[in-house]
């Protein structure tokens, strides 16, 4: 593991070049903001990758927001960005759905939110509801606050009649201003113990995001910075793809938890935030 040191004049070895760079891959949540609140140096990092001109893609695993919000909500915080270079788990869920349904109108049941249908609707779906007999060709699970048994069950059968199963993504908890909720692994773990099917899970720790943006780029994985606060999830994708990692500690994860954690998760930098993530990067050339 390389520990960033935290006097930045000391910053030697590290084991990467920035030049060596071809794409920034930035986590949201914990890594730019928390919340409503801008965290220490990410619009000056975020300029800093501008001025190299280089490819930059903030990756969330978002189900619930259209893309337009994470441009509004980041342009507020002094970060201009295009929407093309933010994709939510919502977004590229649209995008593998493209690739894998059949027709001009695929019918979908769908546990999710306006954010999540928003993002469907280049597909032009066909929504199914819960009373409806005809089976779903995908069965496709975001966040819903409004789950209800009617919903489950319409999942769960139309799983076991061989409809796709799509996990937005797969994560146990979603965190809220006061603690945390349940989130979409939740609803997967029903339908799954129900029917003995595994969902495919488009979110991160899985890599469909993070190809997708490398595929666009067109650099090689091992050219890419992923940049997250969370170990199993940001960090372990980026390594299944054979990318170089950053963790900042200013999110989930503390050093203690890094300390616990098994050496072939560990990433590859950290620092306390994307200020000192800069320090480390840039000031060490
Ligand atoms: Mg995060």
């Amino acid at each position: 593991m390389k520990v960033a040191p935290q006097n930045e004049s000391s910053v030697k070895g590290l084991p990467f070049s920035v030049d060596d760079i071809g794409l920034f891959a930035v986590d949201l949540d914990g890594v730019v903001y928390r919340g409503d609140i801008v965290l220490p140096g990410a619009p000056s990092f975020i300029l800093r990758v501008r001025e190299m001109g280089r490819p930059l893609v903030f990756v969330t695993n978002s189900t619930l927001r259209p893309r337009g919000y994470y441009v509004s909500k980041l342009h507020a915080m002094g970060i201009p960005v295009e929407p093309n270079e933010i994709i939510t788990a919502a977004h590229a869920t649209g995008r593998y759905l493209k690739g894998v349904l059949e027709g001009a109108s695929p019918t979908i049941f769908m546990l999710g939110e306006q954010g999540l249908k928003e993002e469907l609707a280049n597909l032009k779906p066909r929504y199914l509801s819960p009373d409806d007999e005809e089976v779903a060709q995908a069965v496709v699970v975001g966040l819903d606050r409004g789950v209800n048994y009617p919903k489950l069950c319409k999942a769960v059968r139309d799983v076991m009649e061989g409809a796709l199963f799509i996990g937005v993504n797969g994560d146990p908890i979603w965190p809220v201003e006061n603690g945390f909720m349940p989130g979409v692994g939740v609803f997967l773990s029903a339908i799954e113990t129900a029917t003995g099917v595994s969902p495919f899970i488009v979110g991160k720790p899985n890599t469909y995001m993070l190809e997708m943006a490398i595929r666009e780029c067109g650099c090689a994985p091992s050219q890419v910075l992923m940049i997250g606060d969370k170990i199993d999830s940001d960090i372990m994708m980026g390594h299944k793809v054979g990318a170089k990692t950053a963790l900042v500690l200013s999110g989930v994860t503390s050093m203690n938890d890094l300390d616990v954690c098994p050496t072939e998760m560990h990433p590859h930098l950290v620092a306390r935030d994307l200020a000192h993530l800069e320090a480390i990067l840039f000031h060490s050339k």
